[in-house]
């Protein structure tokens, strides 16, 4: 029998974190098939921040909001939360996560999906052995980086969280609050944000690799001129 969360009383809240600048198919489908392999009842989409390294001059924080927003608009399974863009200060997915945790109460599982770069990027977040205490991980593939070859491309410290937290069983994703991690095969989309804004601003169309409601926000606002 599959899982259907509208009979289950912790169903998983999904947490989807990005810089989405701007938010393209490769961010929706992955929180789209990460959401029905776990039977997740929402997924929350949570904008950074200001990241001072990488913002795109022209692009605000309100403006990927926007365009997250738009996104997010016609799936009922997302919603979009603002809190990382409100305080206008860097914030850290740990702290971020603490505040989902103390919203969602103690049981209810939290499972922070993120492809498989961020992952493997994990050990350089700030706290990153705590976000375990609030929330599951599930890594999704992502083109250019090979589930073969994780395991040596991860430092030393994550492997160990790797091999010691890894599941494949979804059943103790749903019946536990937070702590393992979980990898999946979605749709491989060879999409990225960094490209996009390239096609923009080299006067190619970047159609179809993002919501027509997402570039027609872009052109109306002349980002990525
Ligand atoms: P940029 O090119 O500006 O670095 P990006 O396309 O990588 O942006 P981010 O907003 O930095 O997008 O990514 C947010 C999350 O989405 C990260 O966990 C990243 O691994 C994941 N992600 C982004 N694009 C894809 C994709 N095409 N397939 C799988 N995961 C993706």
């Amino acid at each position: 029998m599959g899982y259907n969360p509208a009979m289950t009383e912790h169903a998983p809240l999904a947490v989807f974190g990005g810089t989405f600048d701007p938010i393209h198919y490769g961010h929706l489908r992955l929180a789209q098939e990460m959401a029905d392999s776990l039977a997740a009842a929402e997924v929350r989409l949570v904008p950074a921040g200001v990241p001072p390294h990488r913002a795109t001059p022209g692009v605000s924080p309100a403006m990927r909001l926007a365009m997250t927003r738009l996104a997010a608009a016609d799936n009922p399974l997302f919603t979009v939360d603002d809190r990382e863009i409100r305080k206008g200060t860097p914030c850290y997915t740990v702290e971020t996560l603490a505040e989902l945790r103390a919203e969602a109460g103690p049981r209810r599982p939290l499972v922070l999906l993120v492809g498989a770069d961020a992952f493997l990027g994990l050990a350089s977040w700030h706290r990153w052995q705590e976000l375990f205490a609030f929330a599951h991980v599930a890594v999704a593939q992502r083109p250019g980086f090979a589930m073969e070859s994780w395991a040596t491309a991860m430092p030393l410290e994550l492997r160990e969280e790797w091999e010691s937290r890894l599941t494949d069983d979804i059943a103790s994703i749903r019946g536990q609050p937070a702590g393992r991690i979980i990898a999946r095969e979605t749709t491989r989309l060879d999409i990225s944000a960094t490209r996009i804004r390239l096609m923009a601003a080299a006067g190619k169309s970047p159609r179809y690799l993002l919501p027509d409601a997402v570039l027609d926000y872009i052109r109306s606002n002349h980002l990525y001129p």
